[in-house]
């Protein structure tokens, strides 16, 4: 046995106490007629525990009535009326107060006639009075307990052992309303009993003090008076004497109930009494066999110490019984119609709400299935507006999903959109980072674990995919190339990764050789561009870096500079001689040469200054290169010097009659420079403005200020450099290919040459050129 039983154990038994009190604790509703409660009990038993606790506490409950009414009858209808009202509450779900009310319909009221009127041969008066009074009893038994149980719901809402959790409308209705019409009716009718009977005794109690008083006339002629007094005076009913002593009569007419049968007198007011017999029968029956008495006593007379009257109280409890029958059947009228009134109320008052609630409950569907919504109008204001105002939330929520289901069918259709798009660029990617077979691209996260790269890294660094996965590059730099920490940071490896990327961070991009050592600690050149990935937002997001194995191109560069300057160094030597004899040739020193001849010498003279110039940018070219140009920086004097490179240049011009100027500046130029460095870049300006000048048209040196620097421009008016060529102008060997230029002699190299110069002293070259309409070539110099 669990707690529930145990529960239900306890409970029921003091329900059955409850019951046995209940029906001891009764009230008189009427005369003869008492209201008992036990029932209340056991329809509170019926309806929290069922059918048998119902019919324990009903038999434990009756078996008072079997004592106080001496006869089992009461009991098995009490019994009869637990089972049927519990079993209609469990299993049919009908109110208690209609189920009490059809078993007294129709079985109740069935029996009691048969017991009270067959079985114990009551008086049909007093049957019928019974007939009335049990259902009405019970049915307001089970309108207290019908009542207490909704307010138990009400108070605890959530306690699992009720029979529903809460209150129902309806049933609250009902109750208010059948509890009201039945007080409202009732009241009445219980005070109109109540006086009936009072009238009916005071009538008699007067009649009686009549009687008493004119006995008392007679008091004196006792003999006389006494035989013409009974004579005229006595009735069959009235029964009177005159006593001696305490209680004796001494001449009395008819019989003295009170006086000589065994009974209880039962005082009313004053000296009017009721007098009622011991005995076994039923409570009415006594009270027919019953007397009404007064007793007043004498004073004059010496013997006589009173009188007393007595009448039948059987005539006034027959009035006062079918003054009853008439009341209860009024009673049971204003009951019937107050049940039904209360149920048709409860159920109009209330369909309303059933019909919203039942409309709504199929709302979400009819909301999601786009269906029309209908909800019942109703004659009462307040569920009109209720329904209103639910048909209205239920019409914006429907707009409101409508457009929740567009927006997301559209936000679906981006997304799959976006989707396949993303997948699409996701594959070419994929495929142009495998393809690049010859590049190692790797990607990390903006900490520097690597996140993704392609085959050409593995190959390159000989480190599979996986073994990458979640390094930082810090795996395969060559660690005396990273930069030294700026502070005495902990030398994690992000850290090492930070100091890789610094410069990319600061400069957007950072493209430069490197040296990677591969998994095998073979250590391979690479050309590697770092770039800072960030999202729309800026925000850092990662790195890529791209890598390309530059061995080859280094094996190649160095020979192709060993070779030049291999092919130089040889040439020159005998390219000086050559010049040399030639120049003497020239010159007539061996002696006058036939004109044919003397005009070759010329020409090979020519070309050999030609050749040797080439030889010696080719030479200066690979020096720069190989850096093995050493620049002695020292302050100089810039005019200086640009006046000194317009001397050299001077018979170059004389000869292309080109007219070589140079601005006055304003104050001393001095800077950090080389001066054979510095005049051999000028030099070289300086010969192309002429080279490429018309004759007769000028060429024009000044000289222009900065805040951190200064910048010597040569100005011409030749030909001008054409737009397609102006990226590759200070490329090596690059010369503008046009059929007019053809025909200046050159290298191409001169340009290279003056930029690697004047990178070298830390300074710069530079142009501004419109086709046609000359150039403007400039060297910048810094200055402290
Ligand atoms: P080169 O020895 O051929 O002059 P440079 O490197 O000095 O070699 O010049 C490269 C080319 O640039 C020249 O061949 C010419 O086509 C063009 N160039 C240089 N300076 C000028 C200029 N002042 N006017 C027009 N074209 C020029």
């Amino acid at each position: 046995m669990n707690t529930a039983h145990w529960h239900t154990l306890i409970a029921t038994t003091l329900l059955a106490l409850a019951a046995f009190f209940g029906n001891m604790a009764s009230i008189n509703l009427f005369f003869g007629v008492d209201l008992i409660f036990g029932s209340v009990a056991v329809i509170l038993a019926a309806l929290l525990f069922g059918i048998i606790p119902a019919v324990v506490v009903a038999v434990t409950g009756s078996i008072y009535t079997l004592l106080l009414w001496g006869h089992p009858y009461a009991m098995v209808i009490f019994t009869a009326e637990a089972l049927i009202v519990a079993w209609l509450y469990r299993h049919k779900q009908l109110n208690p107060v209609i189920g009490d009310a059809l078993f007294w319909l129709i079985a109740g009221a069935p029996l009691i006639y048969f017991f009270y009127s067959s079985v114990m041969a009551m008086p049909p008066e007093a049957v019928t009075t019974i007939l009335f009074k049990q259902p009405l009893n019970g049915i307001l038994n089970a309108l207290i307990a019908g009542i207490l149980i909704l307010l138990v719901q009400f108070l605890y809402p959530s306690n699992r052992s009720l029979p529903q959790q809460g209150v129902k409308t309806p049933e609250v209705l009902f109750y208010s309303f059948l509890a009201l019409v039945l007080t409202a009716g009732a009241t009445p009718i219980v005070y109109d009993a109540h006086t009936h009977m009072q009238e009916e005794q005071n009538r008699l109690s007067q009649q009686l003090a009549e009687d008493n008083r004119r006995l008392i006339t007679h008091i004196d002629d006792r003999q006389l008076g006494y035989h013409r007094y009974w004579t005229t005076e006595n009735k069959d009913t009235l029964a009177q004497a005159m006593l001696i002593g305490q209680n004796r009569p001494f001449l009395q007419s008819g019989t003295l109930k009170s006086l000589s049968r065994d009974g209880q007198l039962q005082r009313i007011h004053d000296s009017f009494s009721v007098w009622l017999p011991f005995g076994e029968m039923s409570q009415m029956q006594r009270w027919r066999e019953g007397r009404y008495v007064r007793r007043d006593s004498v004073e004059h007379a010496s013997d006589i110490t009173g009188v007393v009257s007595e009448l039948p109280a059987a005539p006034v409890i027959d009035s006062v019984q079918t003054k009853y029958i008439t009341l209860f059947t009024l009673l049971t009228l204003i009951l019937a119609l107050g049940v039904l009134v209360s149920m048709a109320l409860s159920r109009w008052l209330t369909a309303p709400i059933r019909a919203l609630t039942r409309a709504s409950e199929a709302l979400d569907q009819r909301i999601a299935g786009h269906e029309a919504i209908e909800l019942p109008s109703s004659n009462i204001i307040e569920f009109q507006q209720l329904s209103e105002t639910l048909g209205g939330m239920s019409q914006r929520l429907s707009q409101s999903l409508d457009q929740l289901h567009r927006s997301r069918e559209t936000v679906q259709q981006q997304v799959d959109e976006r989707t396949s798009e993303l997948n699409k660029t996701a594959r070419l990617l994929r495929s142009v980072l495998e393809a690049a077979t010859e590049f190692a691209i790797i990607a990390t996260d903006p900490r520097g674990r690597i996140i993704l790269s392609n085959s050409g890294a593995e190959k390159l660094l000989g480190y599979s995919a996986s073994e990458l996965y979640d390094n930082t590059p810090a795996l395969f730099h060559a660690p005396e190339e990273i930069p030294e920490p700026v502070s005495s940071n902990d030398p994690d490896q992000d850290g090492i990764f930070s100091r890789i990327v610094s410069r990319a961070l600061e400069q957007g991009l950072d493209a430069r050789a490197w040296t990677f050592i591969t998994k095998d600690g073979e250590r391979i050149p690479v050309w590697l561009t770092i770039t800072p990935i960030r999202s729309e937002s800026g925000e850092l997001t990662g790195y890529l870096g791209i890598a390309e194995d530059i061995t080859e191109r280094k094996r190649l560069d160095r020979m192709k500079n060993e070779f030049i300057s291999t092919v130089s160094h040889e040439l020159r030597t005998p390219l000086t001689s050559i010049s040399g004899a030639l120049g003497l040739i020239n010159q007539g020193a061996t002696g006058e040469l036939p004109g044919k001849a003397q005009q070759m010498a010329d020409l090979a003279y020519r070309n050999t200054q030609h050749l040797s110039a080439l030889v010696n940018d080719l030479l200066d070219m690979e020096k720069l290169v190989s850096g093995k140009v050493r620049m002695t920086l020292r302050q100089e004097n810039i005019h200086d010097i640009t006046r000194e490179a317009l001397e050299n240049s001077s018979t170059f011009a004389d000869q292309k009659k080109v007219l070589l100027d140079m601005e006055a500046p304003d104050e001393k130029l001095y800077a950090k420079v080389d001066r054979q460095r510095l005049i051999q870049a000028l030099s070289n300006l300086l010969s192309n403005a002429i080279k490429f000048s018309p004759a007769g048209a000028p060429v024009m040196v000044k000289f222009k200020r900065d805040g951190e620097g200064l910048a010597i421009q040569v100005h011409d008016q030749g030909p001008g450099i054409p737009e397609h060529f102006h990226h590759r102008i200070f490329q090596r060997f690059s010369q503008v290919n046009t059929a007019d230029n053809r025909k200046q002699p050159g290298t191409g190299l001169g340009l290279a040459i003056t930029r690697s110069l004047m990178t070298q002293m830390g300074g710069s070259a530079g142009f501004e050129s419109v086709e046609g309409q000359g150039s403007t070539f400039w060297l910048w110099l810094p200055q402290q």
